[in-house]
């Protein structure tokens, strides 16, 4: 089975962009439309990895990323942040919150599966390997 991805994302377009690219490189998708739900999901589905957007009403990325850090269970689990371009000092502060790294919006249709793959293979270099 392929890995699952959960994206936690408050605009429909991009979360059905991303979700498109990602289930047509057969990944198996689980979409969280806010923070508190993303956070829910995540200890239950225990995901490879996760897409985190940075702008997300009631509660914002960076805190999204601190809370998801807080469960023991996805301590090895990236959080791959989705950052606005031009919102340079936002890459920073998503890093210092605990997620792996980040992507620029709009999401690049031609790069975006590289990324995700590449993030995905750190993790399993750097411990123990799930599939
Ligand atoms: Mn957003």
């Amino acid at each position: 089975m392929k890995p699952t991805i959960l994206l936690i994302e408050d605009n429909e377009q991009n979360l059905y962009l991303a979700t498109f690219l990602l289930e047509q490189n057969g990944f198996t998708v689980v979409p969280a439309r806010s923070g508190p739900e993303g956070i829910e999901l995540a200890g239950r589905v225990q995901p490879a990895l996760i897409i985190l957007d940075i702008q997300l009403p009631q509660m914002d990325g960076y805190a999204v990323a601190q809370g998801l850090k807080q469960n023991p269970v996805l301590k090895d689990v990236p959080i791959v942040a989705v950052t606005s371009y031009a919102m340079v000092g936002d890459r920073e502060r998503a890093l210092e919150a605990g997620c792996t790294g980040y992507i620029e919006k709009p999401i690049n249709p031609d790069t975006f599966r590289t990324q995700i793959e590449m993030y995905l293979k750190a993790r399993s270099a750097g411990g123990e390997t799930q599939s």
